[in-house]
């Protein structure tokens, strides 16, 4: 049998398949019964060597963040996960442990969810990793960037600025030496896709968004398809305890981390004050805060203020492919 029917069978093909999927891996394409009413959310995302992940990462932790980032996003729309592809580049087919690692995280995060991997693409070249999402809501249910008005809370799910953390002190070597940073590590690498909070926040929030590319350039994109403004209190930021250890008292430069950084996947939503305490009700069945952060505003553009209201500045964007022409 060719190698790669044997790699897909061996490591990314269930024994038995849920009711919605009447035909899964092994045909020219999956069938599959979305429920009566409901309307399918469909999202990818591709974790490239080099560009998203180093290329020591473990297999396991590339596994379970190629879905993570995705449910993310299926989160952010507040969808109940389903159905996933896997589109895999991979530079040799006979790294056997490398693959077993790499479909145990993939598929522990998947059935932690019910979600069922039910087709792909398998292919040789340097290392790459495609996912396609898909999940269900309601008509009408859906958490779009659009809907923010002035005078809503802004907020945030979980901890900011962890994963960039991370990155910066693994790129100095000093992660190991430091308390906390393995918790930081796992941050970076083993992300938490907040499905439950997306679903908690149907019929509620008025805008949401997942944070990847960094807080202040997602928020972003929340203002311009609101036709709004935001003023953030970065004394508010989330921060985790691992963070705080290293930053007690951040300076500009270590805002940046928790404004700017990215990799955060949390969940960054808008709704009315007067239904905070809804929030809060849904939220105490949850395993993740909420926090908020700012407000809404009537003038474009995007406001920061430290805890003696001085403005601070917004360093970098979040990151973008293609930024410099190439
Ligand atoms: P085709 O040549 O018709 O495109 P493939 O050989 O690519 O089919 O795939 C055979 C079957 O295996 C299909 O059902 C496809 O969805 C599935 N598949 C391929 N790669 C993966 C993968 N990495 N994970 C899960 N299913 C996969
Ligand atoms: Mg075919």
């Amino acid at each position: 049998m060719p190698a790669e029917f044997d790699l897909i069978r061996r490591w990314f093909t269930a024994d038995e398949w849920p009711a919605n999927v009447p035909l899964g891996v092994g045909d020219d394409a999956a069938l599959l019964d979305v429920p009566a009413g409901q309307r399918l959310a469909v999202t990818t995302d591709t974790l490239v060597c080099g560009v998203h992940f180093l290329p020591d990462v473990s297999a396991h932790d590339l596994g379970h963040k190629a879905l993570a980032v995705n449910l993310s996003d299926l989160a952010a729309m507040g969808a109940q996960p389903a159905w996933v592809l896997l589109a895999l580049t991979l530079p040799s087919a006979t790294d056997d442990a490398w693959l077993e690692a790499f479909s145990a995280g993939f598929l522990a995060l998947a059935r932690a969810h019910d979600v069922a991997l039910v087709g792909g693409d398998t292919t040789q070249g340097p290392l790459s990793i495609t996912v396609t999402a898909m999940g269900f809501v309601l008509p009408g249910a859906a958490l779009t960037r659009a809907g923010a008005q002035p005078g809503d809370g802004i907020y945030v799910t979980g901890t900011l600025g962890d994963a960039a953390l991370a990155l910066h002190l693994l790129h100095e070597g000093r992660i190991d030496a430091i308390a906390g940073g393995s918790e930081l590590r796992r941050r970076l690498q083993c992300p938490t896709p907040r499905i439950g909070a997306g679903l908690a926040l149907r019929g509620l929030a008025s805008a949401a968004i997942d944070v990847s590319d960094g807080l202040a350039a997602d928020l972003g994109h929340i203002l311009e398809r609101s036709g709004v403004g935001a003023l953030l209190h970065a004394d508010a930021l989330p921060r985790s305890p691992a963070f705080r250890a290293c930053h007690s008292e951040p300076d500009t430069e270590a805002w940046q981390f928790a404004l700017s950084g990215g990799d955060d996947y949390e969940l960054l939503f808008t709704l009315p004050l007067a239904r905070e305490s809804e929030l809060a009700a849904r939220f105490a069945a949850l395993d993740v805060g909420c926090t908020r952060i700012g407000e809404i505003v009537a003038d474009a553009g995007l406001r920061v203020l430290d805890r003696d209201g001085r403005e601070l500045p917004l360093a970098r964007r979040g990151y973008e492919h293609f930024r410099n022409g190439a």
